[in-house]
């Protein structure tokens, strides 16, 4: 019997996936993908032979019952997903019912879509003193937020804010920022297919206009939007350094100029 490895592609630029998924791509049997996405990466490494299927049209359990199928006739199963498996993926709906068959399974982490998005605009997610953490997120759609979750909670903490799935979603994305006190400049970023080549689209705003410009910029499916208050720190005319740079500051790999060893 096969193992199913949930696999995790990358943000669209088939060169973003790890060298783990693209080895277990190549020796893959069966392939099922999700969305023109993964398609990419799939049509690329996959060998002659190997059964390849868009996933795009079938209910949760038919993929289960796909996986279980193929399983039962090839090694290696390759489940293909968009970015990191472990986010908005069901990937729990889809590993339940292969341990109800006793079929073996495993997960390839991926680059997940906030973190090529802040690549593709040049930006860091985290500054010293300006916010050291970064919430994963999105606003209510047909599925409900669980208490406590709502983005005007979130936004309270004023970090940084990865909100995925809300692009058509934006004018509830600026009331929960507005109710949580952010500035009517508060700096926001947009970017659609990040990574994927020659189709990348980058859009900044302020949180009372992002809607405005992301409409006129055409923006639809599939785009992060990072609000921070680390957004283009690179233009600022002054910066709190990091302390790992610090000659004052010791770490593993270097002695301290001074005694501080603070971590
Ligand atoms: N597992 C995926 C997320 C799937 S949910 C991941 O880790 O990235 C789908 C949402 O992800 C989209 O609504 C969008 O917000 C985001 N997304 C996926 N690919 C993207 C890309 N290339 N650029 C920007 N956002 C993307």
């Amino acid at each position: 019997m096969g193992c199913v490895w949930f696999v995790g592609a990358g943000p669209g630029d088939p060169d973003l996936i790890t060298v783990k998924g693209r080895g277990l791509i190549e020796q893959a049997g069966a392939i099922l993908f999700a969305g023109s996405l993964v398609d990419a990466a799939a049509a690329r490494y996959a060998p002659a032979g190997c059964r390849v299927q868009d996933s795009k049209s079938m209910t949760l359990e038919q993929i289960a019952d796909w996986l279980i199928a193929a399983a039962g006739e090839c090694e290696t199963v390759v489940r293909l997903q968009t970015g990191d498996p472990g986010l908005y993926g069901a990937l729990i709906e889809m590993t339940r019912p292969l341990d109800a068959a006793g079929i073996p399974w495993r997960v390839v982490p991926g680059v997940t879509s906030a973190m090529a998005a802040a690549a593709a605009a040049g930006e860091s997610l985290t500054l010293p003193e300006v916010t050291q953490t970064v919430i994963l997120t999105r606003v209510a759609g047909r599925t409900p937020m669980p208490d406590g979750e709502g983005l005007e909670a979130l936004a309270a903490h004023h970090s940084t804010l990865c909100i995925y799935l809300s692009a058509t979603l934006m004018p509830e994305v600026q009331r929960a920022l507005s109710a949580a006190g952010w500035a009517p400049d508060a700096p926001i970023l947009v970017v659609q297919k990040a990574s994927w080549p020659g189709r990348e689209l980058i859009v900044r705003g302020r949180l009372d206009d992002i809607d405005q410009r992301c409409r006129e910029a055409g923006i639809g499916a599939q785009a992060m939007i990072i609000a921070s208050p680390a957004l283009g720190a690179g233009g600022w005319a002054e910066l709190t350094p990091s302390k790992l740079y610090d000659p004052a500051f010791g770490h593993r790999f270097r002695r301290a100029v001074t005694a501080e060893s603070d971590t």
